[in-house]
């Protein structure tokens, strides 16, 4: 297999959001330390890791960073043909998807097996998603070590785990809960969680599918987290008193060439980190941004897998072209239609789109479109995004403030600490079951775009943000950014790992 002697291995969940997010740091693991790494998954994730890759599309190595992709069968009864993927599913297929994970467990026990009869040694360490904890077991079982990674943030991440692990919150007389791993001040009222949250008390179907992963995933050697020292430093100390376990912050995983702004035009940046073909060219979508005033334009995307309800995709629309803001939305069949079917018109108001396109106000591009070019440009001045993680570093990342409208998972809460703790963000409505009136639409819009007042606040904020954000993957010399350092220290945490396991292999014998 080439390059270094030193062999890694990564398990992402089935999803972009966590796909992406790991491939980027599996890049980063190579270039910076030589290591081989092969990534583990299934068919349809494979073919866009593929695709993100090589030049060579038959090919399952990456020529230039020496990255191997493996192929696990999978076969998943309740899901269409070739679903593998969290992108194309309704919320309670996704449920089925996160369950039969675990019948990868013997493909992949299969897999570090073949490599250590081909390398002659078990890998150095098994790198695995926290939706993944059976793999956790899976590495114990043929010698190695393994580190658990969490594409959230530390906050979302202490959230997430500590409200499935402690459903039902005590929540039944009360409006307000407090959540283990939390300052005892910290109170949360109940409307934050999701409706499945909501219901679970511990023996439904989510907890049953999530519970068991997030605690197997305890029992790993500790935790990468998509984050940054100086962005979440207290919630990464709370994060580590929970878990017990080391935290390393190694966010933002991104392109250089992102944190440096210093490519817009020629290079697809978005093609090469996500596999995903857009739904509108590179060059149109940068045409129409540079034909527009600086900081004028609003994006709009809830992400790879989320869907709004077809009356808020409506009223979205009408407060939108009231507004009179330029943008850009990504648009998906709306949440309970067929997600991969045609998008319909009426879905929108009438003529919304000739209008939109004859006006140059509004660009709708369906599906996918290349999101951090259009963080990255100039024209962008605001993101009404699900705050799904990712999102949120990428605009933060560019100094681009956030119009929050979180939908599930850990998203309201990382709303709540972009709008509390970083004055970032403003709150527009939350959940695909939401009224949300079109005038409320264009007031919180206009709000965030103008340069004086609140809007002008939030810019500032995040353009500090940003700079902390960028600060964290500097290298000048000796000088090192804290995610940078944390990276150095994961890798000499697996190393003296290594060498446990060869005194123990030794004593043994
Ligand atoms: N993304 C993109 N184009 C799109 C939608 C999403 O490139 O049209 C990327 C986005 O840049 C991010 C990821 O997909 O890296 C979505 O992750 P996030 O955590 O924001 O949300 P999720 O999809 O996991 O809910």
């Amino acid at each position: 297999m080439g390059g270094s002697t030193e062999h890694i291995v990564m398990l992402p969940l089935m999803a972009h959001g966590h796909l992406i997010p790991l491939l980027a740091l599996a890049r980063e693991i190579h270039q910076r330390k030589g290591f081989t790494i092969t990534i583990a998954s299934t068919p349809l994730n494979i073919k866009y890791l593929r695709s993100t890759i090589c030049k060579d599309s038959s090919s399952t190595t990456d020529r230039q960073s020496a990255i191997h992709l493996a192929e696990l069968p999978f076969c998943c009864s309740g899901l269409p043909p070739n679903s593998d993927n969290t992108e194309n599913l309704h919320v309670d297929q996704i449920g089925t998807l996160l369950r039969s994970t675990i019948s990868l467990e013997t493909p992949f026990h299969r897999l570090l097996l073949d490599i250590i009869e081909r390398d002659g040694k078990p890998p150095m360490c098994v790198i695995s998603d926290f939706f993944m904890g059976w793999a956790v077991d899976v590495a114990k079982a043929v010698g190695t070590s393994s580190v658990t990674f969490t594409p959230l943030g530390a906050y979302g991440t202490l959230a997430y785990w500590s409200s499935w692990l402690n459903v039902p919150h005590g929540i039944i007389d009360s409006e307000e809960f407090h959540l283990p791993g939390f300052p005892d001040t910290c109170r949360f009222p109940v409307s934050i969680l999701t409706p499945n949250l909501r219901m679970a008390d511990g023996n439904d179907s989510w907890s049953r599918i999530i519970q068991p992963q997030i605690l197997s995933a305890f029992q790993s050697s500790g935790y990468l987290c998509h984050t940054v020292e100086e962005l979440e430093h207290l919630a990464l100390e709370w994060l580590r008193k929970y878990t017990n376990l080391p935290v390393w912050p190694v966010g933002p995983l991104l392109p250089q060439t992102v944190l440096n702004n210093s490519s817009s035009s020629g290079s697809f940046i978005s093609k090469q980190r996500t596999g995903k073909e857009s739904g509108i060219s590179l060059e149109r979508c940068l045409e129409w941004l540079d034909s527009h005033r600086p900081a004028s334009v609003l994006y709009i995307s809830f992400g790879s897998q989320n869907a709004i309800s077809q009356s808020q995709m409506m009223n979205l629309a009408t407060g939108l072209e009231s507004s009179k803001t330029p943008f850009i939305w990504v648009i998906r069949p709306p949440r309970g239609f067929d997600l991969i079917g045609e998008f319909k018109a009426e879905w929108l108001p009438e003529k919304f789109e000739d209008r939109m396109r004859e006006s140059k106000q509004g660009l709708l591009v369906k599906n996918w479109a290349p999101q951090l070019e259009i963080l990255m440009h100039k024209s962008t001045g605001a993101f009404l995004s699900h705050c799904g993680w990712n999102s949120v570093l990428e605009s933060l990342s560019q100094g681009v403030p956030i119009i929050g409208w979180p939908l599930e998972a850990e998203q309201i809460f990382n709303c709540k600490m972009l709008m509390e703790e970083m004055g970032v963000c403003v709150e527009l409505t939350r959940g695909a079951q939401s009224t949300i009136e079109g005038g409320k639409v264009e007031k919180v819009i206009q709000m965030v775009m103008d340069k004086e007042g609140k809007g002008g606040e939030m810019k500032r904020k995040a353009v500090e943000t940003g700079k902390k954000i960028r600060t964290a993957k500097r290298q000048e010399g000796e000088e090192k950014g804290s995610s940078i350092k944390a990276l150095d220290d994961f890798v000499a945490a697996i190393i003296a790992m290594r060498k446990e396991q060869c005194v123990g292999a030794m004593r043994n014998e």
